[in-house]
C-alpha cells in the first residue's frame, strides 16, 4: 500500500514537472488552415532567435514565426486570428531591438517584418514610401542616391521603420525637425481585425495618430510615407568638454533655441563619470590622457556634441558660421575636437561602436537601459540627485550616459507617444545606456529603480521612453490624460487584444 502511494506521488510529480516544462517553453502548435497559404516556421533556431531581443533580459517563446511576402499575408493572418476558432496573439517584430520582450508573444505568432523591405522615392523627391521592415540605414542609402534623405534620425540606423515609429524615434535632430513620428505623412496599417487601412492626418486620423508611438497596439504598419529633404554631403562634427553643469546646459539650451537661425543641425550631450569607462577616442591621441585626467579630477565631465552639415561649395560660409558659434560657447579652453566626415559616416556612427563591441563579445550582453524625458525646470535636481548622488556612487558604471535638451513643440500631442505633460518649452532626453553581465544585472536594475523612485519622491515629472511596465496602473499613469483615448483606440482597432502583447498593456 505504501509502495502504491509512493508510485502515485511519483507519477503526480512527473506530470506536474512535464506540464510546467511545456508551459515555460510555450511550444504551442499554431495550426493554420491551408487556405490561408501561410507557412509558420517552428524551426528551433528561428524560434530561439525570436525568443530574445537586444535587452537580453527576457526569454519569451513564440509558437511560430511567419515571414510575410506581402502585406496581404499579414492581413489574412490577423483576419483569421480575430475570427478563427483558435485565437492566438500576434507580434510584429522588426530587428527585435527592444529591451524587455516588447516584440515578443508567448505561444503566438511573430511576424518577421524584415521580410518586407522596399524604398520608393517620389518623383518630386519630397517623400519616400518605405516598407515597414526596412532598416533606416537602407532608407538612407536608397534616398541618398537621389540626393535626398529623411530629416530626423535615431542615433542608430539598424532598426526598422515600423518598430521605430511604434515608439517615437528620437535623436539629435529632434530640436529642429521633431521625432521620427513627426515626419510621417501617411501609413498603411493592418488592424487587429485584419482590415487594411491607409491613414494620414486627413484620412482615418484616429488610426494615424494612434499608431505613431502606439507601441504596436492598434495595427501592424506595413508602409510609411517619410518626409525627405536635400541630403548634405558632409558633416563637421564637434565635441567640447565642460566641468560645470549649468554652463553646459546653458550652452545646449541656447543652441537648440536657434531653430529659425543658422545654427547647428544636430545636438546631443554625454556624461563622462570617473567610475565608468571614459571613451576619449574622439580626441587626438595627444589629448586623450588630458581628457582622462580631467574626468578623474572633477568626477563628472559634460560633453557637448554638435554637428553642422554642409556641401563642398558652402564650406567657406559654413566655416565662418562654425567659428562664430564655437566662439560663443563656454567649454573648457582647449577641450574641443572636430571631425570632418561624410554625412553617412556621421549618421551611421553607432555602427562603428557596435563593431567594436561585437569584436570584444560585449554586444550580446544584458542591456538594462533607462530612457527618460525630464522637464527642463528640474534638470538640475535630476543632475544632483541622479548623476552625482546615484550614478557617481555606483561601484562601477558601464556604457553610455546621454543628456541633451530638445524642443517640446516638435511633438504632436495627438499621437500616442508620451512626453511629460507639463507647460514647458524644453524637455531633456536622458539615455542611461548601461551594459551588464548576468551577475551584476540585478544590481543595475535596482539602480534604475532607485532613479525612478528618486524622481517620484522629488516630484520630478519624468516620462519613460522604451519603457516596460507590468502593472496596469503604471500604464495608466504613463499615458496620463491620453489613457482614455489609448484604450478606446484599442477597443476600436484590436478588440480581441491580439497585437504586441509583449508590451504588457492590456
Ligand atoms: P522591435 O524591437 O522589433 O519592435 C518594437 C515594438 O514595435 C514591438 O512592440 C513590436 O511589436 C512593434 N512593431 C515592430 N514593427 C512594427 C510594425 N511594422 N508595426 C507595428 N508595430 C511594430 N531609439 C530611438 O528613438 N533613438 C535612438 O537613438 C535609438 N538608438 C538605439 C541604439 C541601439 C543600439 C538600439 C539597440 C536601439 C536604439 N533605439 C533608439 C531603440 C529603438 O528605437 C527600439 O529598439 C525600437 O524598438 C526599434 O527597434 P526594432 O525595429 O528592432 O523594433
Amino acid at each position: 500500500m505504501a509502495n502504491l502511494r509512493l508510485i502515485i506521488t511519483l507519477i503526480t510529480v512527473l506530470i506536474c514537472l512535464f506540464s510546467s516544462f511545456t508551459k515555460s517553453s510555450n511550444v504551442i502548435k499554431i495550426d493554420l488552415p491551408k487556405s490561408l497559404n501561410l507557412t509558420v516556421s517552428t524551426d528551433p533556431s528561428i524560434i530561439s532567435a525570436a525568443s530574445h531581443d537586444f535587452g537580453n533580459i527576457t526569454t519569451v517563446t513564440p509558437g511560430g514565426v511567419i515571414c510575410p511576402s506581402s502585406s496581404a499575408d499579414i492581413s489574412r493572418l490577423l483576419h483569421y486570428a480575430a475570427n478563427g476558432k483558435s485565437t492566438f496573439q500576434v507580434a510584429a517584430r522588426g530587428q527585435g531591438h527592444s529591451l524587455n520582450g516588447q516584440a515578443s508573444v508567448s505561444g503566438g505568432v511573430i511576424v518577421n517584418m524584415t521580410c518586407l523591405t522596399n524604398v520608393v522615392v517620389s518623383k518630386d523627391k519630397k517623400y519616400a514610401d518605405v516598407a515597414a521592415g526596412t532598416l533606416w540605414v537602407d532608407v538612407f542609402k536608397k534616398t541618398a542616391e537621389e540626393g535626398v534623405s529623411p530629416v530626423s534620425w535615431t542615433d542608430y540606423l539598424h532598426i526598422t521603420v515600423g518598430g521605430t515609429l511604434s515608439n517615437g524615434g528620437i535623436g539629435g535632430q529632434v530640436f529642429r525637425n521633431g521625432p521620427l513620428i513627426s515626419n510621417v505623412l501617411e501609413l498603411d496599417v493592418i488592424t487587429g481585425k485584419g482590415e487594411v487601412l491607409t491613414c494620414s492626418r486627413q484620412l482615418n486620423p484616429e488610426l494615424f495618430y494612434g499608431v505613431l508611438g502606439g507601441l504596436g497596439q492598434f495595427g501592424i504598419i506595413t508602409r510609411a510615407r517619410i518626409v525627405l529633404d536635400h541630403a548634405p554631403k558632409r558633416a563637421k562634427w564637434f565635441r567640447m568638454l565642460y566641468s560645470d553643469f549649468t554652463t553646459f546646459t546653458k550652452d545646449q539650451e541656447r543652441l537648440i533655441s536657434m531653430v529659425n537661425d543658422i545654427g547647428v543641425d544636430y545636438l546631443e550631450g554625454q556624461i563622462f563619470l570617473s567610475n565608468g569607462v571614459v571613451d576619449t577616442s574622439f580626441f587626438p591621441p595627444s589629448d586623450q590622457s588630458k581628457v582622462a585626467d580631467l574626468v578623474k579630477e572633477h568626477g563628472v565631465i559634460y560633453v557637448l556634441e554638435v554637428a553642422k552639415y554642409y556641401d563642398d561649395p558652402n564650406l567657406p560660409i559654413i566655416s565662418k558660421v562654425i567659428d562664430t558659434l564655437t566662439k560663443s560657447l563656454s567649454y573648457l579652453p582647449g577641450f574641443i575636437s572636430m571631425h570632418d566626415v561624410s554625412y553617412f559616416d556621421f549618421l551611421n556612427r553607432v555602427q562603428v561602436e557596435e563593431n567594436k563591441l561585437r569584436s570584444l563579445g560585449l554586444w550580446e550582453v544584458p542591456h538594462p537601459w533607462l530612457n527618460l524625458y525630464v522637464p527642463k525646470s528640474r534638470i538640475l535636481d535630476f543632475h544632483d540627485g541622479v548623476i552625482k548622488d546615484i550614478l557617481l556612487k555606483q561601484k562601477t558604471a558601464s556604457g553610455l550616459a546621454l543628456l541633451y535638451p530638445t524642443n517640446r513643440n516638435k511633438w504632436d500631442y495627438r499621437m500616442s507617444a508620451m512626453i511629460p505633460e507639463i507647460d514647458e518649452d524644453v524637455i531633456y532626453i536622458i539615455g542611461l545606456l548601461q551594459s551588464a553581465t548576468p551577475q551584476n544585472l540585478p544590481e543595475m536594475e535596482s539602480v534604475n529603480e532607485e532613479i525612478i523612485r528618486f524622481c517620484k519622491d522629488s516630484g520630478i515629472k519624468i516620462k519613460q521612453y522604451l519603457m516596460h511596465y507590468t502593472r496596469k496602473e503604471d500604464w495608466i499613469e504613463h499615458f496620463g490624460s491620453k489613457w482614455d483615448d489609448f484604450s478606446k483606440r484599442k477597443d476600436l482597432f484590436d478588440p480581441k487584444k491580439l497585437l504586441s502583447p509583449g508590451q504588457d498593456i492590456f
